[in-house]
């Protein structure tokens, strides 16, 4: 069930006055990290909109990144079957590891998170210098080279599937996504977007 201000009252802190927050990134779905939220740490993370622990080495409320600046921006907050543990979503501004890596269970993630990863890359390489990396070189050309490579790359795809040649197609296919997400930044869009279109029609 997702939690909002109006029915924090769900949660159960009658077994105990601390429940187990799990922290996901909205993007990847990677599993940042976990900590204890009692009762005024969950209502801070909706006051502030960046999520917050009670830190049981530091005996108080702790809000991730408040000194690295390393804050997990809330996206939406969930509870379980019996109401006694929280998932949240969130947007890290930084590794989330005081150790200086992405999540604190090491680089465990799900296989699609790199498609989030390589968008991030993307989005980053918008405005770079066009002679840092071929990504900012594309940006920095006309919007129908991006058109014309996507089209190639889709030609490509299929003459390697008649062919039945299996490592072209894997090769002709990343370079397919690549392009396609450089093309949707290009149009203001953003993988989600296109998610949430497939999404649309599940239904
Ligand atoms: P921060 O909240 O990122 O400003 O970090 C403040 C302090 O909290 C660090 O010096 C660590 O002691 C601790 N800390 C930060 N991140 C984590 C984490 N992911 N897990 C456990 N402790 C952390
Ligand atoms: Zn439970
Ligand atoms: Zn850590
Ligand atoms: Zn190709």
């Amino acid at each position: 069930m997702q939690l909002t201000k109006e029915n924090l009252s769900k949660l159960d802190f009658k077994k105990s006055d601390m429940l187990p927050a799990i922290i996901q990134d909205a993007a990847t779905g990677q599993i940042l990290m976990q900590g204890f939220m009692d009762q005024a740490a969950v209502e801070m993370t909706f006051e502030k909109g960046l999520v917050t622990f009670y830190s049981r080495s530091k005996q108080r409320l702790w809000t991730k990144g408040e000194t690295s600046e390393n804050y997990l921006e809330l996206v939406s907050a969930h509870t379980d079957c019996d109401f006694d543990s929280i998932l949240v979503l969130a947007n890290p501004k930084g590794p989330t590891c005081h150790l200086g890596t992405t999540s604190c269970f090491g680089d465990a993630k799900p296989h699609l998170a790199f498609l989030a990863e390589l968008e991030n890359v993307i989005v980053e390489r918008k405005d770079a210098d066009p002679a840092s990396s071929y990504t900012a070189s594309l940006f920095a050309k006309d919007l129908s080279r991006s058109c014309q490579k996507v089209g190639e790359e889709g030609v490509e795809v299929a003459l390697a599937a008649m062919k039945k040649d299996n490592e072209e197609l894997l090769n002709e296919s990343a370079d397919l996504l690549y392009h396609l997400t450089v093309l949707l930044q290009r149009s203001e869009l953003n993988l989600k977007d296109v998610i949430d279109t497939l999404e649309q029609r599940h239904k």
